[in-house]
């Protein structure tokens, strides 16, 4: 049966309704000891590594933290998506207010007040009365705090209807195959921006081939979870929404040998193919209904070499492709090490050797540890004697596990002025250090540029972390100026980022083509809280490959030795800069 989670992780639905539950009542004002019954669930949740849906209620409440109350809340998400308690208070409230839950940097006591003393109901009310300069005059708000709010609601505004390219991929691959297997073919196939891999997706697009369109669209009647717009449908495409996640969902129907053309057209953006259909040739090809057997045909009949799904945005592959010089992009098999990871040490999951013997059986050379910085103090950033403690660890863990090696790296915060985060002394004791922004996030493009490339000509920087400080769909980063930063790394030999967490995916994709033609190395590093973190490295392969990528251009496929000797080249640098 078609059934898939759209957050495929473990108890975040449960955690979810939890969450709402305790700002709904809040919001309502009630009793802060019933209020905390929820956080504290949370809390539980949160630290517990096995999956609670399906458990049954009598295990359930057996569990430290869990009683016979929330054990048949837990029981009741799991089956319903909700539980008596949340429905009841959800029906207290206007829909508008519970979606101002939503907003940054506010909380349910703060909406309480807009809700009860300026009668704003939804979101699009609350942005009125920003621009009315209503909010600033409430008690508790002033300028700034309205300013925050109606940034963050028009920031949501945008993010509507859009999820990221991790949150849908299960979901749509899940529906192709589904499909695939009631129509007994393999000519079903996801289009559009998922196998594009955009960042961030605003439909799920299938190719569905079949001698009878009828029977595609009756298989898509059965699935509950899609809903469809009878009005913009017809009897070769359906259009609607996929409800679990929200998404538009389109899927175009069409006869068996056609299946090849219309995918390649599904596929590429307008600028791709556009750029290919005023080439009269192709024009002609495909008005001529040729009947492909495969995209390269496509290609090659356009006398083109083929261009990989990723990289149909319309940007230069087409020039490329027409002088055969694409890129031979980047695989994960490439991979030989994980970069930039955090432990226990400071507010990863998961301690040290755990996350050194998980990297080693997954096949990795090598590990960098990179946990944050003496003012990371939210993050739990090490001082000095904790990174001797660190150390010390590696040394005796890199003895156990060799010839597999952890480089002892660490995340040091950009301070305000671009300085890093620790003296001289202590940079010179690590194998690299990765430079990141975590902070005094509310820069102009001048103040941020600066402060980047001040931390890129230090000469212990090794490699420049998520330059943008972006959590997409959440948070816009701040402006940066790109090119003269990606030109001071050329300039000071320091490696960038493409932090593969799939809310980041920074270093964006449309500045790597740049790096590259400045012969800067890029590294794939998830950034990864946990071991289960290191598998976003996959989404950093996806978005390099959009950029097009190559395994010789990125810093984590080369040998530990490699790796090694880059940085004991570094250090040797640093050292002498500092001695002249
Ligand atoms: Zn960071
Ligand atoms: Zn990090």
């Amino acid at each position: 049966m078609y059934k898939v989670k759209v957050y495929p992780l473990e108890n975040k639905n449960i955690i979810r309704a939890f969450r709402l539950a305790s700002s709904l009542m809040e919001l309502h004002d009630e009793n802060p000891f019933k209020i905390r019954s929820y956080t504290n669930a949370v809390a539980t949740l949160e630290r517990m590594e096995t999956p609670v849906a399906g458990i049954p209620a009598t295990q359930l409440e057996q569990i430290e933290g869990i009683g016979k109350a929330l054990a048949a809340k837990i029981v009741a998400i799991s089956e319903t998506g909700s539980f008596p308690e949340l429905d009841q208070y959800l029906a207290a409230t206007p829909p508008g207010v519970v979606e101002m839950l939503d907003i940054k940097g506010i909380g349910p006591k703060k909406i309480r007040l807009i809700w009860k003393e300026l009668g704003v109901e939804t979101g699009e009310a609350l942005l009125a009365a920003c621009e009315k300069n209503e909010l600033a005059a409430l008690k508790g708000f002033g300028a700034k705090t309205q300013e925050t709010i109606k940034n963050a609601l028009l920031y949501n505004q945008q993010s509507k209807g859009k999820l990221l390219y991790a949150e849908v991929e299960t979901l749509a691959y899940h529906l192709r195959d589904f499909l695939r297997d009631k129509l007994k073919t393999d000519q079903v196939e996801v289009a559009g921006e998922i196998r594009r891999r955009l960042e961030i997706i605003e439909q799920i697009s299938l190719v569905a081939a079949a001698e009878n369109p009828q029977e595609v669209l009756a298989i898509l009647k059965t699935i509950p979870e899609l809903e469809q717009d009878e009005i913009k449908s017809g009897p070769f495409s359906w259009r609607g929404r996929e409800t679990t996640s929200g998404l538009a969902l389109a899927c175009k129907i069409v006869s068996p040998p056609d299946f090849v053309t219309e995918l390649f057209r599904a596929t590429g953006s307008e600028a791709h193919l556009t750029g290919l259909f005023s080439n009269t040739d192709c024009l002609l090809l495909v008005s001529r209904k040729e009947k492909y057997t495969s995209e390269e045909d496509i290609y090659a009949s356009a006398g083109m070499a083929y261009v990989q799904p990723e990289m149909r945005e319309g940007r230069n592959e087409l020039l490329l492709a027409k002088e055969n010089a694409l890129p031979e992009l980047l695989t994960d098999n490439d991979l030989r090490g994980i970069l930039h990871n955090h432990t226990t040490y400071s507010d990863g999951a998961n301690t040290l050797a755990q996350m050194a013997v998980y990297c080693r059986d997954k096949g990795y050379d090598y590990l960098g540890i990179c946990d944050h910085s003496k003012s990371a103090f939210y993050a739990n950033g090490l001082p000095e004697f904790r990174i001797r403690e660190q150390h010390k660890e590696m040394d005796k863990l890199n003895q156990e596990l060799a010839p597999f090696r952890i480089f002892k790296g660490i995340e040091s915060d950009i301070l305000a002025d671009g300085s890093l985060d620790y003296s001289n002394d202590v940079l010179a004791s690590f194998d690299f250090v990765v430079a990141s922004i975590h902070s005094n996030l509310k820069m102009d493009m001048v103040k941020a540029t600066d402060r980047l490339v001040n931390a890129v000509q230090n000469p212990f920087t090794t490699i420049l972390g998520h330059p943008t400080g972006r959590l997409l769909l959440r948070r816009e980063g701040y402006p940066v100026d790109f090119k003269t930063v990606i030109d001071a790394c050329a300039e000071h030999g320091v490696i960038i980022e493409i932090n593969a967490n799939p809310w980041r995916l920074d270093l964006d994709w449309r500045w790597v083509e740049y790096a590259l033609s400045k012969n800067v190395l890029l590294s794939i590093n998830p950034d990864a809280h946990s071991t289960e973190g290191y598998h976003d490295m996959r989404y950093g392969v996806l978005m390099g490959r959009k950029g097009g990528l190559t395994r010789e251009m990125t810093f984590n496929t080369f040998s530990l030795e490699e790796v090694a000797a880059h940085f004991e080249k570094r250090k040797q640098r640093a050292t002498a800069l500092l001695a002249s």
